[in-house]
């Protein structure tokens, strides 16, 4: 294993931080303030829009697709200290580069799967940042983290594909810039392979019958720099056959290609919000004083910190150790490693977030600071993109099976 940093990603490292302090960080009240003043909350602010004017102009565009055709072309281990400093600004910084969730997931998808017809109509405006889009897979009605379980239909109708369903948590949907949904239903829900029953279709937001009916949220937030997390109706939906990705029955596996890269960028981007955690806590711990001398001095602020110092170390290692097997093996062959990251990160951050909410009293569950809402988030990676409990599952048995 060798994770030194190559000379691509130093000079990307480079003038990412030099972005990050001149724009990105500044932008944070400015974004805040503009869209308090938009017309509606799911607006993007004047902001943002002049971020990815500058980090387009800059190089920083697209980095996460390896593929070099169409982005960066960068292996997993050059992107991921990229994706770590996105992720000490989650809900600015990974838009203004163009390599936001669930755009990616999306454009990945598109870019194996999308014919070129569909690569044309959404991939492009995508790649260039002019629209936005979402992933629609969980249901209410059913545990959606089996996706055997998805009850939305897409049933052949002569030259179309009817489409109908409920969803919810479909991140992104409520920003009007979301053009286009890509939808997870059963094409042949009696099938006897339960991983062939499931396919993915494209279906344009104004297509009649799609009803964005409501933002759900996530501990009382709205998420609107990421376009909010909405429930969707699907009534009598209908799209040409042409707007399925790929083949009849191949949703399943499609869903899983994307998971893999999908799963590695949350924690990369995870462990950046753990280190913006860190920094808070060493600020907040010098510059505040209780009981005669700073917080700083207290052996239990000294554990927290250095305990977060430690588990940030060990994330950050078995991310890239993933990472650079992602980029050696391939996906498959480092399925055991993106479970555990996938397991171990957002469990450790959320506690590392905390510790750190803890140390800033009721600064720290204010909207002063950014870290209630940082904890929200990292505590809901817990359950999207799969939960805890079935990733243990699955690599419990793999474990278990070499001894039976
Ligand atoms: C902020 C946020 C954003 C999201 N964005 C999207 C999105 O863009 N698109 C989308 O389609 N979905 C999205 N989701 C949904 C997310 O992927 C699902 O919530 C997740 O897959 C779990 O499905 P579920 O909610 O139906 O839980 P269920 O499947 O009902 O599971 C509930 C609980 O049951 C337990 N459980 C389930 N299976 C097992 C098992 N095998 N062993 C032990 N325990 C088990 C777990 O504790 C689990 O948390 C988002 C969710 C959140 C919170």
């Amino acid at each position: 294993m060798d994770f030194a940093f190559d000379a691509r990603t130093e000079e990307l490292r480079a003038k990412l931080l030099t972005f990050m302090d001149e724009h990105v960080y500044p932008a944070e009240q400015t974004a805040e303030e503009q869209r308090a003043l938009l017309a509606s909350p799911w607006d993007t602010p004047q902001v943002v829009e002049d971020l990815k004017a500058e980090a387009r102009s800059q190089g920083l565009w697209n980095l996460f697709l390896p593929d070099a055709e169409y982005g960066g072309g960068l292996t997993n281990l050059q992107y991921a200290p990229l994706a770590e400093i996105l992720g000490r600004s989650p809900h600015l910084a990974p838009t203004a580069l163009n390599c936001a969730a669930p755009d990616t997931g999306n454009m990945e998808v598109l870019t194996q799967f999308g014919t070129e017809e569909q690569k044309k109509q959404w991939l492009q405006p995508l790649l260039a940042g002019e629209i936005r889009s979402a992933f629609a897979m969980t249901e209410p009605e059913v545990a959606s983290s089996d996706a055997t379980n998805i009850e939305t239909r897409i049933t052949r109708d002569g030259g179309d594909y009817v489409i109908n369903g409920r969803k919810w948590y479909i991140s992104g949907a409520m920003n009007p810039d979301c053009a286009i949904f890509i939808v997870m239903g059963k094409t042949d829900p009696d099938g006897d392979d339960i991983r062939r029953q499931q396919s993915q279709i494209l279906v344009p937001r104004d297509t009649p019958g799609l009803t964005v009916k409501r933002a759900m949220q996530v501990y009382g937030y709205e998420d609107h720099s990421h376009g909010g997390h909405a429930e969707v109706v699907f009534d009598n939906v209908r799209v040409p056959v042409t707007n399925l990705i790929g083949e009849e029955g191949g949703g399943f596996a499609i869903a899983q290609a994307r998971l893999g890269p999908g799963r590695i960028h949350h924690c990369m981007r995870l462990i950046g919000m753990a280190e913006r955690a860190i920094e808070l806590m060493c600020r907040r711990a010098v510059a505040r004083t209780a009981f005669g001398k700073p917080l700083a001095q207290q052996g239990v602020v000294q554990n927290w910190i250095a305990d977060a110092r430690v588990t940030v170390e060990q994330l950050r290692l078995l991310v890239l150790k993933t990472a650079w097997l992602m980029d050696t093996v391939g996906n498959r062959g480092a399925h055991t490693e993106i479970q555990s990251i996938k397991i171990a990160t957002p469990r450790a951050v959320v506690t590392i977030l905390d510790q750190a909410v803890q140390l800033h009293g009721a600064g720290g569950v204010s909207q002063d600071f950014p870290l209630a809402e940082l904890w929200a988030a990292a505590r809901t990676l817990r359950l999207a993109d799969g939960p805890d409990e079935v990733h243990q599952r699955s690599l419990a048995r793999r474990e278990i099976k070499k001894y039976l």
